[in-house]
């Protein structure tokens, strides 16, 4: 089975984004605010916007799951207010969760957080568990900066962000470590926004206790880990210097990588360096990088034919990282996966 565990719905009906520009619009004129929250987005809609494009790939590349956020950029926690992000993290969580009833067979939902600049992340504590318990979601993007590329909150080990993490750990889901766009001129969003929040996550676990606090909480770092893969030498040397345990008892119990690097050198090294079982399949698609690789012929993001030409793995290898770790890193994907199995394959492309 392969499970990809990084997608976003990128490729969302029109509606979303005309009810974004009115909400927006009204953030400077009362007046040009919504008047509703229903979308008018059809089922059909949902399905078109699929269709040619994530079930497409998922069909050409043979991915049997897609582990599904809302588009990571959109979430844009920076704009307006706690209430802005709290509608529209609602909305965008709703449309995700439509998808995976019209697809349950190919995306379980994963939820983006009304997080805020400087509001206490316990507040996301309530859309997290609806989203669990009522959507059927397996776990959250957590975005570590929402001021879009200014980090003017604590680090992730600081205690500002415990409430939302006893909140993980009782309900069983992990986070994606997420940024969403960058409005500081010097970060492209994706480019370096994305890498060094990564980098950035990695290294604010490794000089904190954040895992003797909660010793079973998960976290995964996507995009390949950001920096940190390619400078292992370096953590495990600073890690030493600050007398902290070696990184494999201090974070590899609760740290983990996603394949999303786009090229077949990176994805040699990723599974060279860091060790098998904290590495999960995925490709970010349809993602940050859309076009074909002329050197290979092949899209950038199709990660999957990397990991199949990497001769040093062995087919137990592969099969932890397309399906085995991502089964124990997300607590309830099982039991989706269970339900799964009782669907039929008709009603998956209902
Ligand atoms: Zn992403």
């Amino acid at each position: 089975m392969i499970i990809d565990c990084h997608g976003h719905y990128t490729t969302e009906p029109a509606g979303l984004g005309v009810f974004r520009d009115r909400q927006l619009a009204g953030l400077v004129d009362a007046t040009r605010r919504p008047t509703t929250t229903n979308l008018g987005i059809t089922d059909d809609e949902i399905r078109q916007s699929l269709e040619g494009a994530q079930l497409k790939l998922q069909r050409e590349r043979g991915t049997d799951v897609t582990i599904f956020s809302p588009r990571a950029s959109g979430m844009a926690h920076h704009v307006g207010t706690a209430q802005t992000s709290a509608e529209w993290t609602r909305i965008c969580n709703d449309l995700i969760h439509r998808v995976c009833t019209l697809y349950p067979r190919n995306f379980v939902g994963v939820c983006q957080l009304p997080q805020s600049p400087g509001v206490e992340p316990r507040r996301c504590g309530e859309e997290l568990e609806r989203c669990v318990t009522e959507l059927g979601f397996i776990g959250c993007n957590l975005n570590p900066d929402p001021s879009g590329g200014y980090w003017r909150d604590p680090p992730l080990s600081d205690r500002w962000w415990y409430p939302l993490y006893e909140k993980m750990v009782d309900l069983d889901v992990p986070a994606m470590i997420h940024v969403s766009s960058s409005c500081n001129p010097c970060f492209h969003a994706t480019g370096a926004h994305y890498i060094n929040a990564d980098t950035s996550a990695f290294m604010q676990f490794l000089t904190s206790d954040l895992f003797r606090d909660f010793p079973t909480l998960k976290f995964i770092i996507p995009h390949g880990g950001g920096a940190v893969p390619y400078h292992w030498g370096r953590y495990r040397g600073l890690a030493q210097d600050m007398k902290r345990p070696p990184l494999s008892e201090h974070l590899l119990n609760n740290v983990f990588f996603d394949t999303c690097v786009y090229h077949l050198p990176g994805i040699e090294l990723l599974t060279k360096v860091i060790p098998i079982d904290n590495i999960l399949f995925a490709s970010e698609m349809v993602g940050a990088v859309r076009g074909v690789d002329p050197q290979t012929g092949h899209n950038y993001d199709d990660t999957a034919r990397y990991l199949h030409q990497v001769a040093a793995l062995s087919d137990q290898d592969r099969c932890k990282i397309f399906e085995g770790n991502a089964r124990k890193v997300y607590g309830r994907l099982n039991s989706y996966l269970e339900r799964r199995e009782r669907l039929s394959p008709v009603e998956s492309t209902a």
